[in-house]
């Protein structure tokens, strides 16, 4: 799975789908994130189709909304969503948040959709340690991602470090806080010692500490910046600053106290 990918939440308009796929895949992001409730795979599809590169060099994801959480509704959706896309299979497919006493049910439908093959791999998004725990006394399959809010203001310590001991491989959303990074003047500081701007400094600070990162912009400049994450290092000394920067402060729901909508 690639460790950089171009988030895809708010890209509503057809033409600015389509340039921010095309600039993204020649900036070399090789995977990309939505989810059904974003309302764009139809458009992404397109977009994909036409920006050159052939479907098993793309990895793309998406993620199961809320509503269709029965076993049946599960293999419904999934199909919705490649057939919004015009694709045969997707490289991820997650479960996007965890509706109480309903997630197990759907894991087995994931399970089965990975046998399948219309999906290669399966996760799910937004789980808590408890849920995850829950889902693993059931299944003896584990989840390859579980795909969390992450940024400097909430570096999600005990959940980090139970998924690597699980080996299920943490993606961060909403990495560059939804915009709200320029508030951080540490993040600016440690960003001059780099010549790097704060939002390479946040993804770089991501890829080190092996989270996957999925940073969304639909402005050609910023789609390049965000990429140019791979020709620096970060000083473990600059790894602990950002680490202690959290306030274990959301931008987005809280998994636990989440209005399951639809
Ligand atoms: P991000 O933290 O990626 O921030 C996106 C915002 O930052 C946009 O307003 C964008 O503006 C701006 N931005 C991007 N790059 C730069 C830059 N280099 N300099 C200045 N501003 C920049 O927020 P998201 O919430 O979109 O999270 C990323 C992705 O995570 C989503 O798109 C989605 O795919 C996924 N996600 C998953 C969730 C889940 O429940 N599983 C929940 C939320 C998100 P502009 O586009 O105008 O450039």
């Amino acid at each position: 799975m690639p460790r950089l990918g171009l988030g895809a939440w708010k890209m509503k308009d057809e033409d600015e789908t389509a340039h921010a796929v095309r600039t993204a895949v020649s900036a070399g992001y090789r995977s990309i994130d939505t989810a059904s409730i974003y309302g764009n795979e139809e458009s992404l599809g397109r977009a994909i189709l036409q920006c050159g590169l052939p479907r098993d060099e793309l990895f793309i994801t998406t993620k199961l909304w809320n509503k269709d959480h029965s076993y049946s509704s599960t293999f419904t959706a999934c199909e919705d969503s490649l057939r919004n896309f015009g694709l045969d299979y997707l490289d991820l497919y997650l479960i996007h948040w965890p509706v109480a006493q309903q997630y197990q049910e759907i894991w087995e439908a994931f399970v089965q959709l990975r046998k399948e093959g219309k999906v290669r791999a399966i996760g799910v998004s937004n789980f808590q340690i408890h849920h995850l725990t829950e889902l693993m006394s059931t299944s003896s399959v584990v989840p390859a991602v579980n795909q969390v809010e992450f940024h400097p203001w909430l570096t999600q310590g005990p959940l980090l470090a139970f998924c690597n001991k699980h080996r299920i491989q943490v993606e961060a959303w909403s990495p560059l806080m939804q915009g709200h990074f320029r508030e951080i003047p540490e993040l600016a500081e440690i960003a001059a010692c780099y010549s790097k701007s704060v939002p390479q400094i946040i993804l770089r600070w991501n890829l080190q500490k092996e989270v996957i990162t999925i940073p969304k912009s639909v402005h050609t400049d910023r789609i390049i910046e965000n990429a140019n994450i791979f020709d620096f290092h970060l000083h473990e000394e600059h790894m602990r600053c950002i680490d202690a920067l959290n306030q274990d402060q959301r931008f987005g729901d809280d998994p636990d106290h989440f209005q399951f909508r639809d």
